[in-house]
Formats: C-alpha cells, sequence, structure tokens
C-alpha cells in the first residue's frame, strides 16, 4: 500500500488536489472535512455536534475524527493505499494513524505539504465561500481556523519531517501546475516502497 497524508492550512488546496489525485492513481480518498459535512447533511447526533464546533472555526475532537478515519481504513483493507486530507490535524491524530495503519502492517509513505501564503489563503477561502456556501468560509471563522492551524495542526509537519516524510510543496500556482509538482514528490518517494 501506499499512504500519502495530503497537508497544508485551510485553503490551500487539499480537496482539489486530491480529486485530482485519485483519478491518477487508485487512492482511496478520506477527508473529515467531507465526512462531517455528510454527518451535518444528514443531521446525525454527531452531525448536531460537529456543526456548531465547524461554524465556530475550531477543531472537531480527535476522538471523534479518529473514530470515523478508523472505520474507513477498516472498510478498505486491500485497497491500492489512502489519501488523507485534512486528517491529521493535531499530534494526537498523527500518533493514532501511525497506530492504526501499523495494525494492518502498512504506513505512511509522504506528507505532502502545500506551501501558500496566508493573504492567499484567504482571498481563496472567500472567494471559495461564494460559490460554495460553505458556512465556515467567511472572514470571522476563517480567521479562527488559521488560527487553530497555526496553534495545533502546524507541529503535524514537524512530526513528519522527524520521520523524514515530509516533503513541502508550492501550492501557488495553476491547480494542473501545482498537481504535477504533488505527483513528483510522491513517485520520487514511492519508487522507494512500489511502482505504482
Ligand atoms: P476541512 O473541510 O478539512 O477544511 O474541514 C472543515 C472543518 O471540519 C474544520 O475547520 C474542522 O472544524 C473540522 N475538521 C475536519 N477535519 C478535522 C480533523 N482532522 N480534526 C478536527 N477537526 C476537523
Amino acid at each position: 500500500m501506499v499512504n500519502i497524508v495530503l497537508f497544508g492550512p485551510p485553503g490551500s488546496g487539499k480537496g482539489t488536489q486530491s480529486a485530482l489525485l485519485v483519478e491518477h492513481y487508485r487512492f482511496v480518498h478520506l477527508s473529515t472535512g467531507d465526512m462531517l459535512r455528510e454527518a451535518i447533511a444528514a443531521k446525525t447526533p454527531l452531525g448536531l455536534k460537529a456543526k456548531e464546533v465547524i461554524e465556530q472555526g475550531k477543531l472537531v475532537s480527535d476522538d471523534i475524527v479518529i473514530g470515523m478515519i478508523e472505520n474507513r481504513v477498516e472498510e478498505n483493507v486491500g485497497v491500492f493505499g489512502f489519501i488523507f486530507d485534512g486528517f491529521p490535524r493535531t499530534i494526537a491524530q498523527a500518533e493514532a494513524l501511525d497506530d492504526m495503519l501499523e495494525r494492518h502492517s502498512t504506513f505512511i509513505a509522504d506528507c505532502v505539504s502545500l506551501q501558500v501564503p496566508f493573504d492567499l489563503l484567504k482571498e481563496r477561502l472567500l472567494e471559495r465561500g461564494k460559490a460554495s456556501g460553505r458556512s465556515d468560509d467567511n472572514e470571522e471563522t476563517i480567521s479562527k481556523r488559521i488560527h487553530e492551524y497555526l496553534d495545533k495542526t502546524a507541529p503535524v509537519a514537524d512530526y513528519y519531517a522527524k520521520q523524514s516524510k515530509l516533503r513541502e510543496v508550492d501550492g501557488v500556482g495553476e491547480i494542473e501546475e501545482v498537481n504535477q509538482r504533488i505527483k513528483a514528490a510522491i513517485d520520487a518517494d514511492t519508487e522507494h516502497h512500489q511502482n505504482i
């Protein structure tokens, strides 16, 4: 298996790039943000709880997102690999992910970190909010999300750097251009592990 973490602040293009990577490779895409939005749309008890937290720009509790990811990993045993988008967002989540993958005799090959300046992130998210109507893509919530990112999520990059798995990729430019950079980073590394 080849498992990749696509890492970066809100608005860095993780969702867009994941969709392109899934077309190119045969990854199963696991996005905790998408799963939470599905739970909200279905008005499940978990969704109702998560809605409030998401609209405050805060992170949902580790237990909830780790449980969701664990279920999806269990359901997809034997697939080519996973692309984790928006997960892990805390060190506790990163540790839990390593543990669960180890239980399935696999591991994270790379953490691809999209580098985008903060001014551009805000601009992109406000623009996305107009089209998507996402209730957390407004000026106030965006600032809180970026704050949460710096406080709790940015240290996750160091976690992967310590394992020599961090691959920083310039996330500014045309979508296709950024996608080529990501694929180059993945291919350079996965050749060591197995042929894609
Ligand atoms: P995203 O679509 O990845 O930007 O996620 C939207 C929101 O869902 C985030 O701002 C968080 O409130 C919540 N969320 C998504 N993934 C996680 C995660 N791994 N840990 C905690 N909260 C999350």
